[in-house]
Order: C-alpha cells, then sequence, then structure tokens
C-alpha cells in the first residue's frame, strides 16, 4: 500500500484528528462499520455499568493495579535520577496489552458481535486477543504473516491452546503490515458479524482514540501512585514506542502537566540506514498507511520501508497519529535506541533489580540509564515497563550467548 500525503487544515479540528495526523483513510466499505464502531464505543464508554465491568476485570482477572516500583540498586549504581518501573510486566498475559483488549472484547460482546479476527506480529496480541475471546466466550480468528509464526512458534501454540484459529499470511514481507492488510479484508467480507480487535493506537478513527483510552489507566494510577511515595509528579516518564499505545497509556494523564517530560523511544536497530530501524521520528515523513495519516517510514516513491529491530513489538513502519502530533509540538519527545543497547539493558536489569524486561520495554530501560546519571538526585524518572522478557528467551539466549 503506498502512502499518499493527504494535508488538512489544522484550524479546523475534526473527531479522530490529532492535529493534521490520524483520520479515516479505508475504503468505502468499511466507512459504515467504523461509523458504528465510534457509536457503540461512545455509548459504551459514557455508561456506568460497561465501565465497571471493565474494572472488574482489570483488577480480578488482569491484576490492576500494577505496583509502582522503585530500583533501589540501579538508582545508587547510576548516581543520579530515582529510578522507578510502572509494573505492566506483572499483568495477565505478560503485558499492557489485556486493557485494551479486555476493553474492545467486552465492546465486541455488547455490540452482538460473536466472531472477532485480529494481526499480530511477534504474537503479544494475538494471546491477549485469545485470551480475551476464551473469557468472554467469542470466535477468534488471528491473522500472522508466515515469517512471524516460524519466529514465534511458542505464541501460535499459546493460541491454538486458547481456542483460536492462526491463520497464516503468506503475502508481502510475510510481517505484521501483511497481517493487517489480510485482516482489513477479513473485516470487509464479514464485517456485519465480525469485530476487528485492533492491538495499538493505530488505524483508522476511532482505534486510536479508543486504544488510548483503554491504556489510559497506567498513567492514571502511575499519578496517583507517584503522588502516594514522592508527593511530586515525575521529572520524565519514559516508554518505548511501537504502535504507541503503552506510551500514550502513560503519557496521555500528564500531557497537561507540561514540567513533566514525556520520552518515547523507538527502536534504532542495527543502523541509520532505511531498512535498518524503525525509528518513524528519525527517518520517516508524514504518510497514509492502514487507514491513518502519521509518520511512515518510506522511500521516495511513497512505498513503505521494510524495518528491523531486536524487539518484534517496535518493528512496525508506522506510529499512532497522537505521537505525530506530541512530536511535530513539542510536547512529547522523541529518541532511539539501538540494538545493542536495549540487550545491554536487560542484562543491566535483570542483575541489580532481578526484573527481566521484555525487550520492547528495554528500550525505554536504556533511554533512562543513559538520562539518569546526567540528572540530580532529586528527578524523578519513571519508566514504563510495558511487559516481560519471558517472550524474549530465544532471542535473549542467541544474542547475549547465555
Ligand atoms: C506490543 C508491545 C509493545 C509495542 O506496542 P505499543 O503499542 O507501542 O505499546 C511494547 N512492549 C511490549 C511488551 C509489547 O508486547
Amino acid at each position: 500500500m503506498a502512502s499518499i500525503i493527504h494535508p488538512v487544515n489544522p484550524s479546523e479540528p475534526r473527531p479522530g484528528r490529532f492535529g493534521v495526523y490520524g483520520g479515516r483513510y479505508v475504503p468505502e466499505t468499511l466507512v459504515a462499520a467504523l461509523d458504528e464502531l465510534e457509536h457503540a464505543y461512545e455509548e459504551a464508554k459514557a455508561d456506568a455499568t460497561f465501565q465497571a465491568e471493565l474494572a472488574g476485570l482489570l483488577k480480578d482477572y488482569a491484576g490492576r493495579p500494577t505496583p509502582l516500583t522503585f530500583c533501589k540498586r540501579l538508582t545508587e549504581q547510576l548516581g543520579g535520577a530515582k529510578i522507578y518501573l510502572k509494573r505492566e510486566d506483572l499483568l495477565h498475559t505478560g503485558a499492557h496489552k489485556i486493557n485494551n483488549a479486555l476493553g474492545q472484547g467486552l465492546l465486541a460482546k455488547r455490540m452482538g458481535k460473536k466472531r472477532v479476527i485480529a494481526e499480530t506480529g511477534a504474537g503479544q496480541h494475538g494471546v491477549a486477543t485469545a485470551t480475551v475471546c476464551a473469557l468472554l466466550g467469542l470466535e477468534c480468528v488471528v491473522y500472522m504473516g508466515d515469517v512471524d509464526m516460524e519466529r514465534q512458534e511458542l505464541n501460535v501454540l499459546r493460541m491454538r491452546l486458547l481456542g483460536a484459529e492462526v491463520r497464516g499470511v503468506s503475502s508481502g514481507s510475510k510481517t505484521l503490515k501483511d497481517a493487517i492488510s489480510e485482516a482489513m479484508r477479513d473485516w470487509v467480507t464479514n464485517v456485519r458479524t465480525t469485530y476487528y480487535l485492533l492491538g495499538s493506537a493505530l488505524g483508522a478513527h476511532p482505534y486510536p482514540t479508543m486504544v488510548r483510552d483503554f491504556q489510559r489507566v497506567i498513567g492514571k494510577e502511575l499519578k496517583q501512585q507517584i503522588l502516594e511515595k514522592e508527593d511530586r509528579l515525575p521529572t520524565a516518564i519514559v516508554a518505548c514506542v511501537g504502535g504507541g499505545s503503552n506510551a500514550i497509556g502513560a503519557f496521555y494523564e500528564f500531557i497537561a502537566d507540561r514540567q513533566v517530560r514525556l520520552i518515547g523511544v523507538e527502536a534504532g536497530g542495527r543502523g541509520t540506514a532505511l531498512g535498518e530501524h524503525a525509528a518513524r521520528f528519525q527517518g520517516g515523513a508524514p504518510g497514509v498507511l492502514q487507514g491513518t495519516y502519521s509518520y511512515v517510514l518510506q522511500d521516495e516513491d511513497g512505498q513503505i520501508a521494510l524495518t528491523h529491530s531486536v524487539s518484534a513489538g517496535l518493528d512496525y513502519a508506522s506510529i499512532g497519529p497522537e505521537h505525530a502530533a506530541l512530536h511535530d509540538s513539542g510536547r512529547a519527545e522523541y529518541v532511539s535506541c539501538d540494538d545493542a543497547t536495549a540487550l545491554d539493558a536487560v542484562v543491566k536489569l535483570a542483575r541489580t533489580e532481578g526484573i527481566l524486561p521484555a525487550l520492547e520495554s528495554a528500550h525505554a530501560v536504556a533511554e533512562a540509564i543513559r538520562l539518569a546519571p546526567t540528572w540530580a538526585p532529586s528527578d524523578i524518572l519513571v519508566v514504563n515497563l510495558s511487559g516481560r522478557g519471558d517472550k524474549d528467551m530465544g532471542i535473549l539466549a542467541r544474542e547475549l550467548k547465555l
């Protein structure tokens, strides 16, 4: 899918637009479905029963609230800012993705849809979706590129055990973007019976807004917890950015608190050449990919570039549109961290704190490790630890020669 430039007038904000970004770039057959979804979501959002049911599942099923852990030894070793971790790694299925999957799963049920489809890259979102479908008694089909199915066999087996059908995708690069295209095709065909459960703050409106709302709980808890522990707001919040859902969930509650720096970390991969990384704000340009207008890694003809990262969850050519707006306004800062530095951060956190971070989350940990020594002991850095590292043990064993 080639990207095209579609600027809109930023002085005329519309729902689903973040500055000039976001919007809805989809085949006409999906417009009615997105309208139906938008209205159902607005109703659910305002419905106390829906919110109470979701809060109940987040607490008693997923394990919220997640702790805010002070890293005593890491802080002492680095000798600067205090480092805290928001522990999304402790949630059921091992990452923040369950927050969104539970919210959208309940919405699918409320809309009377009996069949749920999803796309997955590394398989984490597929596992979260399959989990929620089992819990709520929904049929589940997950699209996954053939290459990813081979790389992430354990997650394929987990999904099957949970009762989901995993459909391999053999077109294009046989990875995430091809799986998304295939899921979109399924949705166009089966739109009346089927709910498309999207995994990040990406895609056509209302997905970026809805997914952000389901992940906002991270920042809400974080704010309350840091005020309890430190009686002040943090100096900065650091989060890794794939599609952008864990980062926007951690940032959103603090956007109006201008003194809090919001730092997103993209995958710097193994080099700065196009194809070697997934740092959309370093090498990307505005364009349309998979329903939304945002920064996209593309060549001069607007063809989507290949991406690389040691962490499968950060390896995507586009970024959520709200991040594009936060980037351009300067409210959030975006940096990148390369594969080797992320791997070092895994080892460091494992050996100082006894916590194995997901490779995605390790990118944020690495940035905190870089910043902390240059800051004062009165500064506070909170890292959103989006997931745990168990899923990455195969890669870690190979890369670190364990
Ligand atoms: C999927 C994933 C990510 C990247 O997705 P975002 O939408 O950017 O949060 C980050 N961390 C973990 C652990 C993941 O599983």
